[in-house]
């Protein structure tokens, strides 16, 4: 039997309750005022009538920024990219034709409670609603994650669903964040998926070692060590300024415990619409030891629209960047389209 393992001494959940909850304290906290970032953003997309999104799109989607992540902001910068991705602009407030709320399909992927399954051998799991940040970009920020499991013992019948399927050869730990699930909770889940013999490998699709590092616990290593079925950690950093500190040391510990490490990273206007932004990425992930994976075009989803490049620019960006990275380095420029096999590849010829 596998060691039991025991759950860490909270730090992290601690670091959670204490995370930013408001636009005015973030902006405050780093020296910023509402119309100073008014003016600043002023020329690059309009903010109207006020800088910050309703208190409707507020209630639905609220800001939350753990002090890690704030504290790798510039002090006074309203062009931060860090602060870019977190800050809700009155942008979110408006319609555009195209974006919509569930833009990836992921409804008519739902094969059970919890369970979607888009492509042939895999299936994901929305393990949990619940985040440590609020990206403004998120791609399921409208997702009904009330309707899915919330305790383990609702689990069972997709547990079951997927040991019956023996065409599903990996399963994908998502939602939300699946490392919101605390030690206890994300081993029984483990386990249990860890006795289907023909689950090979368990992926687990993350931001909590990016924006909420102290989750990198003893425990988690010692979990992703113990499984029979190979772990492949899939976190998710949009900028090199992200990569420091106490987050650098998280990655690092978790690309040196002896599973793959790869990063996904949305292209966003704003944070890192350029080559430079680009390559100083990818550099930054391979000297952590992280392997850069996908760079994804936005996806449309309702209220993001300010934060999209035109896949014109990206496809110069990634043809520029092919000229600047080993080929290891140079992360698949892609979109998902709902109802294709897999991801294209970016250009869709
Ligand atoms: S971490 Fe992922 S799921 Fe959570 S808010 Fe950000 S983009 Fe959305």
């Amino acid at each position: 039997m596998p060691e039991t393992v025991q759950e860490s001494a909270g730090h992290w959940q601690r670091d959670l309750a204490n995370a930013v909850r408001s636009a005015d304290v973030l902006l405050e906290r780093l020296g910023l005022t509402a119309e100073q970032f008014q003016s600043a953003a002023t020329g690059t997309h309009r903010l109207a009538p006020g800088p910050f999104a309703s208190e409707e799109t507020l209630r639905q989607f609220p800001v939350l920024v753990p002090e890690s992540f704030l504290r790798r902001m510039v002090h006074g910068d309203p062009a931060d990219p860090l602060l870019r991705q977190v800050l809700p602009l009155s942008d979110e407030d408006q319609t555009a034709d195209g974006f919509v709320s569930d833009a990836v399909g992921d409804l008519q992927a739902r094969r059970g409670p919890g369970v979607l399954q888009k492509y042939a051998g895999r299936v994901l799991l929305i393990t949990t609603g619940a985040c440590a940040i609020h990206c403004r970009y998120c791609f399921r920020r409208d997702y009904p994650y009330v309707d899915e499991p919330r305790r383990l013992e609702e689990w069972s019948s997709s547990i079951a669903l997927i040991a019956e399927d023996t065409s599903i050869h990996e399963v994908i730990l998502s939602g939300g964040d699946p490392l919101m699930l605390n030690d206890g909770r994300l081993e029984t889940l483990c386990r249990q998926l860890d006795q289907i013999e023909h689950i090979e490998r368990i992926r687990f699709h993350t931001r909590l070692p990016i924006v909420l590092p102290s989750r990198v616990t003893d425990g988690l290593i010692r979990l992703l060590q113990s499984l029979r079925a190979q772990p492949i950690v899939v976190v998710h950093s949009n900028h090199a300024s992200e990569l420091m500190s106490d987050c650098a040391e998280a990655v690092k510990r978790l690309s040196r415990s002896g599973f793959p490490v790869l990063n996904q990273a949305v292209l966003l206007r704003g944070v890192n619409d350029s080559v430079e932004a680009q390559e100083a990425l990818s550099r930054r992930l391979l000297q952590l030891g992280v392997m850069p994976y996908y760079l994804h075009q936005l996806d449309r989803v309702s209220g993001t629209r300010h934060f999209e490049v035109p896949e014109a620019d990206g496809l110069e960006i990634h043809r520029r960047l092919r000229e600047v990275l080993p080929g290891y380095g140079v992360p698949r420029y892609v979109r998902e389209i709902p109802g294709r096999k897999s991801k294209t590849e970016l250009p869709d010829e």
